[in-house]
Parts: structure tokens; C-alpha cells; sequence
């Protein structure tokens, strides 16, 4: 039998559409960086409400057309309808996306409010599978690829690990592809959620999710959007770094420590969440120096794009 080399790790971003022309403006500069250490994706989030989904799906639109970067839609299903899902799926796949990462969304805040007819995120999987299986059939567009979302450290909602778990293993019976991780600060979550996952009969790859944080509040805040608890000994270095630039070597070193032991169990790649960021992201990739490609990275990209 002929041996075939493992692929190298996969390098992927996730990004976040503008929210005025000064942010648009970093953000081209951002997205030229990260071009650079060619990339296999990047992902761009995505919110219900009809002013930021519009700017979502002028992002993607970007993305496809002025640049040589292969976005990942984020998608979500709280709160919409069927038909509205569908239109979007319908949409990407029309544009020439070939991924969507398919989530449900935070809970809305008023415990009253409608949901919508997809409660969790498996049904999304399970519509977006109806509507390729119908549409991109049609136009000969092929398979999409389907991600969804795990959890390394327990969902704020969720009952037990275990149980996300099992979340997980029903969204990869709804047709997911792979998962890509929240963030989280102690190597082992990562270890101890693919392991539990395996045990329970997941399959697809989970790639570790991970942020290089460079100042206290945003750590912070990371922890308040996500539930997850951040590192005391991250958060005191952060807090008594003496200025910017050791703040952002500190986090870059916490995340690529992170990334390094999980790439050592096997993960089949990392995601850098970079809040629309190149330069913790760069330094992370020089950092790492992941087999294979991203030469570029390698060879002073930091000088050459001015990161
Ligand atoms: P689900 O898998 O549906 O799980 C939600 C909760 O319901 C969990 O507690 C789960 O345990 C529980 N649950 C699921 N199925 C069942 C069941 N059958 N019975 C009982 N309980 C169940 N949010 C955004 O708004 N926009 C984004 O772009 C975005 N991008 C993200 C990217 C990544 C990589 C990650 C990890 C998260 C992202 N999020 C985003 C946040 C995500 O939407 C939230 O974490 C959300 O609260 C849960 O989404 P989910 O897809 O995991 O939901």
C-alpha cells in the first residue's frame, strides 16, 4: 500500500464584519497581512440582526470576489425562520462559498422572545444539508463543508461536558464535517474534549480554537462573551507587563504553548480568533513555524507588511 505524508496542519482566522469605514479601512490592512501565510480559510461571524447580517454577507462578498482568501460563512439559527436560513445557504453557495461553520447563536437576553423554529444548531446542519442536497446539486457546485462548534470547557447552558458531548456527537450525525473549538486556557480542555469525544463516536476533526490575548480587559471580556474562565497566571502577567509590546509577546506565548501541545495530541490544525487583529495573529504563526507552507510566515512577514 503506498504511504501518502500527513497534511500539514490547516491554518484558518476568523474574522468579523466592520462596523464603520475606519474598521474597514484596518481591516483591509489586516486581511493583506494575513494573505500572506496563505491561509486555508478564513471565517467570518455572523449576527441575526439585519444591519450587522448585512454586513456579514458583504464581507463574504469581499472575500470571493476582490481577494484570493476562501471565507467560511458563519451562520445561526436562533431566532430564523426556515425560509430565511435557506435564502442564506442558497446565497453562499450561489456566491461560490464552499463552507459554512453552522451555530445556533446566543439566547436572546428576554427569556420570551421567540427562538425561532431551530432551536439548536444540528437542525441548522441538517437544513443546510437539505438545501445543498436541492441547490448546489443543481448548479454542480458539490459538497459544502459543514462546521460546527465544541466545547473544550462546559457551554455557559449546558449541564456537563459530557453532555456537550453528546451535542456533539448528534451534530456530526446531522452531517457536520468537523468542529472547531471556543477558546480555552488550560492545554489539557482540548485534550480531555477530543479523547471524550473519540470515546463517544465522534470522528470528524476538531481543531483547537485559540486567541492570542494581549491586554487584560480584553481578556476580560473574552471571558464574559464566552463563559469561559480566564487564566489567573495569564491575567497577572498580562496585568503587570511593564508595556504594549511585552503584553502582546506574553499572549502570543501563552497561545502558541496552547497550540503546540494540542498539534503535539494530534489536532489537525489551529484557528486563530483575531477580533479583526493581524498582528498577535502573525507573531503566533511565525511562533509556531507549522510544517509544510506559509513559507512567508517564516521569513520576516512581519517586516515586509509592516505588522
Ligand atoms: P448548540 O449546539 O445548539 O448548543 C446550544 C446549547 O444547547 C448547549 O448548551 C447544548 O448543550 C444545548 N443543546 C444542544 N442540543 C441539545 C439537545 N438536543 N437537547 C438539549 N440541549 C441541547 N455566535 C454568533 O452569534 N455568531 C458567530 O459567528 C459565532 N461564531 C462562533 C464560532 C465558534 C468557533 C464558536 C465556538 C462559537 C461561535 N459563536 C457564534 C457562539 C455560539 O453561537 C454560542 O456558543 C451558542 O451559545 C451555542 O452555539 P452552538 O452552535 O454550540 O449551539
Amino acid at each position: 500500500m503506498p504511504h501518502y505524508p500527513a497534511p500539514p496542519p490547516s491554518l484558518s482566522y476568523e474574522l468579523f464584519p466592520p462596523a464603520s469605514a475606519a474598521a474597514a479601512e484596518r481591516l483591509e490592512v489586516s486581511l493583506e497581512a494575513l494573505a500572506h501565510t496563505e491561509p486555508d480559510y478564513v471565517s467570518v461571524t455572523y449576527s441575526g440582526t439585519p444591519h450587522r447580517r448585512r454586513a456579514t454577507l458583504d464581507l463574504v462578498d469581499h472575500l470571493v470576489r476582490d481577494t484570493r482568501l476562501r471565507p467560511l460563512a458563519h451562520l445561526t439559527c436562533v431566532g430564523e425562520s426556515a425560509e430565511s436560513l435557506a435564502g442564506l445557504v442558497r446565497h453562499f453557495i450561489g456566491l461560490g462559498v464552499r463552507g459554512v461553520l453552522a451555530m445556533r447563536g446566543d439566547l436572546p437576553e428576554d427569556p420570551a422572545a421567540d427562538v425561532g423554529e431551530y432551536p439548536f444548531a444540528r437542525y441548522l446542519v441538517e437544513l443546510i444539508r437539505e438545501v445543498e442536497g436541492q441547490y448546489s446539486a443543481a448548479l454542480g457546485a458539490g459538497r459544502l463543508s459543514v462546521g460546527v462548534a465544541a466545547y473544550p470547557v462546559r457551554h455557559p447552558e449546558s449541564p456537563s461536558f459530557q453532555h456537550d458531548v453528546e451535542v456533539l456527537v448528534g451534530k456530526q450525525r446531522s452531517g457536520a464535517d468537523y468542529a472547531i473549538t471556543q477558546v480555552y486556557f488550560r492545554p489539557e480542555d482540548y485534550t480531555q474534549l477530543v479523547d471524550a469525544a473519540r470515546r463517544a463516536g465522534v470522528t470528524i476533526p476538531i481543531i483547537p480554537g485559540v486567541l492570542p490575548v494581549d491586554s487584560p480587559d480584553r481578556l476580560a471580556r473574552l471571558a464574559k462573551l464566552t463563559g469561559v474562565e480566564p487564566d489567573p497566571l495569564l491575567g497577572h502577567a498580562l496585568e503587570t507587563a511593564s508595556d504594549e509590546a511585552e503584553r502582546r509577546r506574553i499572549g502570543v506565548e501563552f497561545a502558541a504553548s496552547l497550540v503546540r501541545r494540542a498539534l503535539g495530541d494530534g489536532a489537525p490544525g489551529v484557528h486563530v480568533y483575531t477580533f479583526n487583529r493581524h498582528e498577535g495573529a502573525i507573531d503566533l504563526v511565525e511562533r509556531l513555524d507549522l510544517p509544510g507552507q506559509r513559507t512567508d510566515a517564516r521569513h520576516g512577514l512581519a517586516a515586509r507588511v509592516g505588522a
